[in-house]
């Protein structure tokens, strides 16, 4: 039996493995297929505190070898279902093959379903005292042309990160919801100009951050618009956007820019714990110190401050928690952090900050762990 497993290979993940490999614990951590979850996919890192200027991939290689050195076992395997209803608790994993897998004879007419459904070829199932899930969250991309192609050459979803890349530059955000609006307020400490594309007429962000985009003199709104390409060849040049309004419908115009941020949502990769911890109306993990914010709330009522939870499931939830700990999920063992929890700052230093917290929490629980 496992004393933690942990779920996810990226920066909550590996700093949680760090601490509970330096204290002994040996963790077992699935970082998943392909590893290393979205800092993998980014280019020039800035803000991680202690290098002026790292790679992605390379932050999370490092990460991995320190891990790795203090006895971490790491295996690049998707976890795919769990069980938290008994502890100890079960694990199964596998590597992810393409369906039916290569070796597979061709079909008749010579076409093979490479690539489309994929499965696990070994279904190994492990036991563990504890657990961190530490899985992620995904951008929404708008999937049109040239995205997937620039994306770290002026296709980002983070302004935090890449804003300080386009001093004086014209830069969009697409969006409509409050994170458009943040990551606008952001670029305007940057850009010269900033372009906000909805698809309505209206924003569905909270009143006082539209209030303060529509007091920033360098944001204009496109209303009613969605953009239809990217375009440019080792950067971004311009966009293709069209309009809504059905009497120009046909027309699309083309805005240069040197930048384009999405900003139109972000999926938590939590669809394998959806009937064993708690998760939000929109699938982030709840943890106790999401539940106490909530619950602070409710009780000052203040308007201006956005319910995430709605009191009906606070209140059906909250016996389930234990407050002796801040990174718990409803599961007494099973512990969170990182951007599948937090929908808000995203960020790989605070991703990295709360696996440091859950995985000193995990040593705590399991002085005092009991099987069923
Ligand atoms: P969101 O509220 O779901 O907004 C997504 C926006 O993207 C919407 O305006 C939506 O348009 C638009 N959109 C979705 N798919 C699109 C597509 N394919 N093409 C073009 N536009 C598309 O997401 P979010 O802004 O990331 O916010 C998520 C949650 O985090 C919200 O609860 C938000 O309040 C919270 N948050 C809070 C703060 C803060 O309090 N400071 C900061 C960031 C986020 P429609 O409006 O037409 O659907």
């Amino acid at each position: 039996m496992e004393n933690v497993v942990v779920i996810g290979g990226g920066p909550a993940g590996l700093s949680a493995a760090i601490y509970l490999a330096r204290a002994g614990l040996s963790p077992l951590v699935f970082a998943g297929s392909p590893p290393g979850g979205q800092l993998t996919l980014t280019s020039e890192v800035e803000n991680f505190p202690g290098h002026d200027s790292i790679l992605g991939p390379e932050l999370i290689e490092k990460m991995r070898k320190q891990a790795q050195r203090f006895g971490a076992k790491i295996v690049d395997e998707n976890v795919f279902k769990v069980d938290f209803s008994k502890r100890p608790f079960e694990v199964f994993a596998g590597p992810v093959v393409p369906f039916p897998p290569a070796s597979a004879p061709l079909r008749i007419g010579g076409l093979r379903a490479v690539g489309i459904p994929s499965r696990h070829a070994t279904r190994n199932s492990y036991l563990s005292k504890a657990i961190i899930i530490a899985t992620g969250a995904k951008a929404l991309w708008l999937n049109v042309p040239g995205e997937q192609e620039l994306r770290g050459k002026g296709v980002s979803a983070c302004a935090t990160c890449d804003g300080f890349f386009f001093k004086d530059k014209v830069v969009a955000v697409v969006g409509g919801g409050d994170t458009a609006m943040e990551e606008a307020l952001t670029l305007t400490k940057f850009a010269k100009k900033v372009y906000i594309i909805h698809r309505r007429d209206s924003f569905r962000a909270s009143k006082i951050m539209q209030e303060r985009v529509f007091a920033n003199k360098k944001i204009e709104v496109i209303w009613n618009s969605v953009v239809k390409e990217i375009l440019g060849n080792s950067k971004v040049e311009a966009i293709k956007v069209k309009s809504q309004n059905s009497k120009v419908r046909s027309e699309s115009q083309k805005l240069e820019v040197d930048g384009v941020f999405v900003a139109i949502g972000h999926k938590p990769d939590t669809e394998i714990f959806a009937r064993q911890v708690e998760l939000d109306e929109r699938g982030y993990v709840i943890t106790t110190q999401r539940l106490a914010m909530e619950l602070a709330k409710l009780k000052i009522k203040n308007e201006k401050i956005k319910i995430t939870i709605p009191d009906e499931k606070l209140e059906k939830i909250v016996d389930k928690f234990d407050f002796d700990y801040q990174m718990t999920t409803s599961v007494s063992g099973v512990f969170a952090a990182g951007d599948c929890v937090d929908y808000l700052y995203r960020q790989a230093a605070t991703a990295s900050g709360m696996g440091v917290s859950a995985a000193l929490e995990v040593e705590r629980w399991l002085k005092n762990f009991k099987t069923d």
